[in-house]
């Protein structure tokens, strides 16, 4: 991993979480942090720069290991979550899924109008490594993870792959995070439940521009945002006003209104009965 951050240049990032490592004098550190880490470290860097290097010069060596994480999700109960995410926290930190993000970034969305044929489409093109990172996150649950298989800690379990993935790449953090926060809402309805949780809570995401119910996996966005209201979501002044059967027209004005390309959006208005 170090290697792989030493590679894209990422080796000198300073941050709050980061463990300093001090190799400093004749004898060998005793860490009282993750020593078999510290070990692993030292025996690389005696390997590259020299015994005389390490204990006579002297280097500070800042590495990611985040004892504050670890310690956060056995304290809320996801340690049996913790084999896995160090298995995520390797795929994560290494060079393929830094260039990934990277490309995903470098490359963006792309809103074509019209089709060949001069058809109206409004589909929004995103770059393969985009798709890429979007079918990792939803694989390892963190779209659904928690809904899908509930068991104490599953929450934070999944939070804390948020923490590591976010060290990556945030674009596609957005949709999952609304596809997860969707679900209590739905839930709350059980005919759009029973419609939409089955896509929802699939591993798999699906990036074809086709109707949600070919689909083998959707992403969720959402509308709640607007100019006056930001946190303070009770200021919306949208409209959703019924026009029969189920169905509501809703007018307004909304802000912030991330991932288009997300197979459905939940709404927040002023209808009858209030938010
Ligand atoms: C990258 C990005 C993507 C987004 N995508 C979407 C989207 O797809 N859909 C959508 O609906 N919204 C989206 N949002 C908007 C986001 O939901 C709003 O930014 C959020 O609701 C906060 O509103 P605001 O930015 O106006 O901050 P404000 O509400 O103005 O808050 C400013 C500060 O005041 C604090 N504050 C606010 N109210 C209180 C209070 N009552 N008590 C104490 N402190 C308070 C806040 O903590 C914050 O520090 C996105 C935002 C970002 C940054």
């Amino acid at each position: 991993m170090l290697a792989g951050e030493r590679h894209a240049g990422w080796a000198d990032l300073r941050g709050d979480d980061e463990r300093h490592l001090v190799l400093q004098g004749q004898q060998r550190p005793e860490p009282s942090v993750a020593p078999y880490f510290v070990e692993e470290i030292r025996k690389s860097l005696e390997q590259e720069f020299g015994a005389d290097a390490l204990y006579q010069n002297g280097l500070q060596v800042q590495t990611t290991l985040d004892a504050e994480l670890q310690e956060a999700v056995a304290r809320e109960g996801a340690a049996s979550a913790r084999d896995a995410l160090a298995a995520r926290g390797g795929e994560i930190g290494a060079a393929r899924m830094i260039a990934l993000a990277e490309a995903a970034n470098r490359n963006p969305p792309v809103l074509k109008l019209f089709d060949a044929t001069g058809h109206r489409r409004d589909v929004v093109e995103f770059h393969p490594a985009y798709h890429e990172l979007m079918a990792y996150l939803a694989r390892h649950g963190a779209a659904a993870g928690p809904w899908v298989a509930p068991a104490p800690g599953a929450h934070a379990a999944r939070a804390a792959l948020y923490c590591l993935y976010a060290q990556l790449e945030d674009g596609t953090l957005c949709p999952t995070t609304m596809t997860y926060a969707s679900v209590p809402a739905l839930r709350n309805d059980q005919a759009l439940a029973a419609q939409w949780l089955p896509r929802i809570l699939s591993n798999e995401y699906d990036p074809r521009f086709i109707p949600p119910e070919q689909k083998r996996g959707v992403t969720i966005g959402m509308g709640m945002t607007e100019k006056q209201g930001g946190s303070d979501v009770r200021a919306n002044t949208t409209r959703a006003e019924p026009v029969g059967g189920r169905a509501y027209r809703v007018v307004g004005h909304k802000w912030f209104f991330s991932a288009p390309m997300c197979d459905a959006f939940l709404i927040l208005a002023q209808a009858q009965g209030g938010l």
